[in-house]
């Protein structure tokens, strides 16, 4: 086995339980008993973690939200179904929406633009970006709402990719979540934040776990 040439303990990890682990050790998730982590990149991966440990289901596949159905019959998905939540609030989903609300706005934009060119263009002000990151928002708080009402959280971290420009959707979505849970306005709201690792969260909370042995 790889573990014996190495003549090391090897561990093999989900991306984003290792991001969760490494922010709950050392980031935005200290201190969280019960909490998810929310990795928006090119998909959505996520971890549930409670009680000190992560949440693998039954069967090991544990929590797909991204591809909980948002809109029936809507975009195709890679995984076979249509109208996943993460067609419509990753950092591919942006160049879709984007074609989707291009004749309603102005706009400066390429024919084709990537994630980074909307996001970047919706920094300046840009109308047709702007309108896009607001759909990316509401899309984002209508998953996050699910979440909470399904799990109840305490606290939701924001990671992946998208999360380095947290700061144009994280409002909304919070505002989005807020307004669809149940009992919404009678109940606290699971406190949103964004990871603090960046892209070196994977790699420190695998590593953590192959030194804890958890
Ligand atoms: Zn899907």
């Amino acid at each position: 086995s790889l573990s014996r040439k190495l003549d090391m303990h090897v561990r093999l990890e989900h991306d984003a339980n290792s991001a969760a682990w490494g922010e709950w050790r050392f980031g935005a998730g200290r201190g969280a008993e019960d909490w998810v982590f929310f990795a928006v990149g090119t998909g959505i991966g996520a971890t549930l973690m409670t009680h000190d440990t992560i949440y693998r289901g039954a069967f090991g596949t544990a929590p797909e939200f991204g591809h909980i159905v948002v809109s029936p019959n809507g975009r195709q998905c890679s995984c076979g179904k249509r109208g996943c939540l993460e067609r419509y609030a990753s950092g591919t989903a942006l160049p879709d929406t984007c074609a989707d609300l291009r004749e309603h706005y102005e706009t400066s934009l390429p024919a084709e633009p990537t994630g980074k060119e909307i996001t970047q263009a919706a920094r300046r002000g840009d109308p047709l970006a702007v309108a896009v990151m607001e759909d990316f928002s509401r899309w984002l708080g209508q998953g996050l709402s699910i979440v909470a009402d399904v799990l109840d959280p305490e606290l939701i971290v924001l990671g992946g990719g998208v999360s380095q420009d947290a700061d144009l959707y994280l409002e909304g979505a919070t505002k989005a979540m807020g307004q669809d849970i149940v009992g919404a306005g009678h109940r606290p709201l699971a406190r949103v934040a964004t990871a603090e690792l960046g892209p070196a969260a994977g790699m420190i909370g695998v590593a953590d776990l192959a030194r804890s042995g958890r």
